[in-house]
């Protein structure tokens, strides 16, 4: 059962579509869901996981649909969703850069008729119908029990890589790993800071700074992701200090689960993507026909002082006797985890 389930995820993730075309569908349904990625450099997952999946349920179901890649531009992001709305997309979906780029295009759809939904990452200030998500709080608090797992309870000094401060989800994942790292007594933040655009490149510029400043007396690594945990290793490496001191990841990423197989990552959160976009594809396809959508919860938005009907999965935390779990789900196949390992 286990193997069948796995061959099913992996052939999605293999897509054998991905023209990001609108589809045809049955024909008894007018309109059309629009999804706007925010780009394909933060993350490896856009591409590989959350579009390919996607296309996989609007085309079970029968609907028309256009998925888009905003590559790391507001104006890009703002232009696709007015070319979407022009084309006939009465649902769109909204994973944004920022908040206030992503809220202009939310009150834009709105004045259209169009129903937004944030994906993934929640538009404060917007005017989205739902949002779909991680509990991102929770992604933080198993990106703290993590590192502390691997530091134990001894004395140690811990950097801080935070995601894009852009980001709502970097500040709710700071958020959780706080309230778990700052009651270890023990522990001591030497250095905190948040990468621009989770770009990777810049997130070992700022690692190599934190770590000649501290004059290498840096004992752990939370960082919010594997791009970002990954460059924090590649300076270690530089310093003959990788696999001593642990550092933290999120998305499962080829990369971030090779990381963790030799030791130089102590761990990587896996949030199982096609529960999401199922989440949201689900949502996106009642809205289209003129159903009400399904909420299991609410999040409060401070800024624009709402709750949104939500729909937050759970992450899971992933050490090295947890990898075959993610390989077993399909997520990553394990061939290509041992290429290059
Ligand atoms: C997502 C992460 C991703 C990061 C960078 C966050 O909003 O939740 O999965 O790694 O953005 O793209």
């Amino acid at each position: 059962a286990v193997a069948s389930a796995a061959v099913l995820t992996l052939s999605a993730a293999c897509g054998d579509d991905d023209s990001g075309e609108a589809k045809t569908g049955s024909g008894s349904v007018k309109g059309k869901i629009g999804v706007i990625l925010p780009d394909t450099k933060s993350s490896v997952r856009y591409e590989s996981f959350d579009r390919p999946f996607l296309e996989q349920s609007f085309k079970a179901a029968g609907v028309q649909y256009d998925i888009q890649n905003a590559e790391g531009s507001t104006q890009r992001f703002q232009t696709i969703a007015d070319q979407m709305i022009t084309g006939g997309v009465t649902v769109l979906i909204v994973d944004g850069l920022d908040s206030n780029s992503a809220a202009a295009v939310q009150r834009k759809a709105k004045s259209q008729g169009v129903k937004t939904i944030d994906y993934d990452r929640l538009t404060l200030g917007g005017v989205s119908d739902y949002y779909v998500s991680f509990d991102n709080v929770k992604v933080g608090e198993e990106l703290g029990k993590g590192l502390q797992k691997c530091l134990g309870d001894k004395a140690a000094n811990i950097a801080y890589l935070n995601g894009a401060p852009t980001d709502n989800n970097a500040t709710l994942f700071a958020q959780g790993a706080h309230s778990v790292l700052d009651k270890v007594a023990n522990y001591k933040k030497v250095a905190e800071q948040a990468v621009p655009e989770w770009d990777n490149q810049k997130a070992a510029t700022i690692f190599e700074q934190m770590w000649t400043q501290q004059r290498g007396k840096i004992d752990g690594v939370l960082a919010a992701n594997d791009g970002v945990g990954n460059a924090a290793v590649s300076i270690l490496k530089k310093n003959g200090e990788a696999g001593k001191v642990p550092v933290t990841g999120q998305d499962a990423s080829l990369q971030g689960l090779q990381n963790v197989l030799d030791g130089s990552q102590c761990m990587t959160v896996y949030k199982p993507v096609k529960q999401e976009t199922d989440a949201v594809a689900k949502l996106a396809v009642s809205l289209l026909k003129g159903e009400k959508g399904e909420a299991t919860g609410k999040v409060n938005d401070p800024q624009g002082k709402r709750d949104v009907p939500s729909v937050l999965l759970d992450p899971i935390g992933v050490f090295k006797d947890g990898v075959k779990q993610v390989v077993d789900d399909g997520f990553v196949k394990q061939a290509d985890l041992c290429k290059g390992a």
